[in-house]
């Protein structure tokens, strides 16, 4: 789960780390008037789940009460994305003297924690990856020794940060971790980290990432959550307990397991990668998917107007073929897609499976055998619609 910007940095404040000392507005009225309390000139900046706001127009200067008003007309109700802005959050400006980018996230491969900074700051960090990626200093923290100060030290060299700039910055990285730590996060991100003009350390921009599976533990977190600001569908896959991811391809992917989701993802991109076919998404129903599950998740998958085929890929172990199988054919009854379905069916009560299947005469949908003649045919009949 994503935390907004005025999320994150309210968070981020509660570890100690300097952030602008701003409110959130939902309408232009109410960001005049925070405008007016702080005085000054402020900042406008939209709260939507989605990078790269500066570029899109999302965050602009005001110099007075009224231009904020101006702005926040102007910033609520955009789309950026295609994410529409429902709150502004209205900062007091800072003067810029320099940008830092500084995160902490999981690398799975190493099995750690990495905290990464640039003196690159400001622009998206995947950019600077790709055109600089020797401007970024990555440190592993063992997660059992924790962050040691001759590593933000490292850091600290490695980004060429003024000598006088070492103390406030130690606070604002080991700030971070905690932060990281103690609310189960995937990601913490300050990008920009500013040096203002007068010589201080502040976090303009934050971003947070919480690990899904850990919000059982933190309530508070756990509240944050914006369903208004989030994909409809996605929103629509949690309450049915269905792991949903949407990505950019044509085939809409329903799948029972994770493992099995990502190797189906990895097969239809195989044998689609040359005509530009690939998976519209991951999905993941669980063990047991009953009818119901299985025409919520067809219905998530084909809310996605890019899906021009769906490949079921089911293996029964404790979800029974049959079981899948009515679910298929209720969901199909329910939803009635157009497009092609092709599905696998493997496991327990496979043939009875198919069997169903064969006898319910349903146009559109045909089986397959293996996972590769599964994902060509799929690739075959998305080919075909476009
Ligand atoms: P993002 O584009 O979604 O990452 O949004 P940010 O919060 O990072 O803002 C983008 C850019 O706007 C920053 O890198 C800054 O250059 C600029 N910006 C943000 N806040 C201020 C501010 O208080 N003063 C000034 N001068 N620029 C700001
Ligand atoms: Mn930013």
């Amino acid at each position: 789960m994503n935390l907004h910007e005025y999320q994150s940095k309210s968070r981020f404040a509660g570890y100690g780390i300097p952030v602008p000392q701003g409110k959130v507005a939902t309408t232009p009225d109410e960001a005049y008037a925070i405008a007016q309390e702080l005085g000054g000139t402020v900042v406008i900046k939209s709260q939507v789940l989605v990078g790269g706001r500066g570029k899109a127009g999302g965050v602009k200067l005001a110099k007075s009460a009224d231009e904020a008003r101006a702005r926040a007309e102007e910033i609520l109700g955009m789309s950026i994305k295609g994410h529409i802005v429902h709150k502004v959050l209205v900062d007091p400006a800072s003067s810029i003297a320099h940008e830092i980018y500084l995160g902490i996230t999981n690398d799975r491969a190493a099995a750690q924690p990495v905290l990464m900074a640039s003196s690159e700051g400001g622009v998206e960090i995947e950019e600077v990856n790709r055109t600089n990626p020797k401007a970024i200093i990555r440190e592993h923290i063992d997660p059992l020794m924790g962050l040691f100060s001759y590593q933000i030290v490292k850091v600290a060299l490695g980004i060429d940060l003024p000598r006088d700039q070492w103390r406030a910055f130690s606070k604002i990285v080991q700030g971070l971790y905690q932060c990281f730590v103690e609310n189960d996060a995937a990601l913490a991100e300050i990008n920009p980290l500013v040096i203002t003009a007068d010589g201080k350390l502040i976090a303009l921009d934050g971003k947070m990432s919480i690990d899904d599976s850990a919000l059982a533990r933190h309530p508070d977190l756990a509240a944050m959550r914006d369903t208004e600001s989030e994909p409809e569908a996605e929103t629509q896959a949690r309450e049915a307990g269905i792991s949903y991811v949407k990505l950019n391809g044509q085939i809409g992917c329903m799948v029972n397991g994770a493992g099995l989701a990502m190797t189906t993802m990895d097969m239809t991109k195989l044998y689609g990668e040359e005509y530009g076919i690939g998976p519209a998404n991951f999905l993941d129903i669980g063990g047991g998917a009953k009818a119901e599950q299985v025409s919520a998740a067809l219905r998530i998958i084909l809310s996605d107007p890019n899906v021009k085929a769906v490949l079921f890929n089911i293996f029964g172990g404790i979800t029974r073929g049959d079981e899948v199988a009515r679910g298929i054919i209720e969901a199909y009854d329910e939803v009635k897609p157009s497009v092609p379905m092709i599905i696998r069916l493997q496991g327990t009560n496979a043939e009875e499976g198919r069997a169903i299947l064969d006898s319910a005469d349903i146009p559109n949908l045909r089986t397959a055998a293996t996972l590769t003649e599964a994902a060509q045919k799929a690739v075959e009949a998305a080919k075909g619609a476009m």
